[in-house]
């Protein structure tokens, strides 16, 4: 257990937790969304542990659908403009408390998901400052 990593994400509009404490998946807070699909919405909560695809859902979600993730809080969509590598559907993106952000892909069923770091583009400016110009 304890080489899993677990992420405590936050939304990106409102920057508000979208960590629930109240409902743990794999022993650590799950990451709860509302979500909406063709006639119908609800609330899936997605374990928190890296590169884990345990979730639960009040509705039914049939495989290959793509869901649409909107904030608990402020409601706003939290797809972005990037498309999945695998399926080219659209890329769900949270933002990491402890800096940096994760993106899933909003298919059902497809397992892509990278965390981007924000160090990484820290340290290319430092590159840059340090042999530039
Ligand atoms: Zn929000
Ligand atoms: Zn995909």
């Amino acid at each position: 257990m304890s080489k899993h990593i677990s992420l405590s994400v936050a939304c990106p509009h409102c920057r508000k937790s979208l960590m629930d404490e109240e409902v743990k998946l794999q022993g650590f807070p799950s990451i709860k969304l509302n979500i909406r699909l063709p006639g119908n919405r609800g609330t899936i909560h997605l374990c928190s542990v890296y590169e884990c695809f345990d979730h639960q859902a009040d509705i039914k979600i049939d495989e290959d659908i793509v869901v649409d993730f909107t904030c608990p809080h402020c409601n706003k969509e939290l797809l972005i403009k990037e498309e999945c590598q695998i399926c080219s559907a659209p890329m769900v993106s949270f933002v990491l408390n402890t800096g940096g952000r994760v993106s899933i892909c909003s298919r059902k069923g497809c397992s892509n998901h990278y965390v981007a770091f924000v160090e990484i583009s820290t340290e290319l400016s430092n590159f840059y400052s340090n042999y530039g110009e």
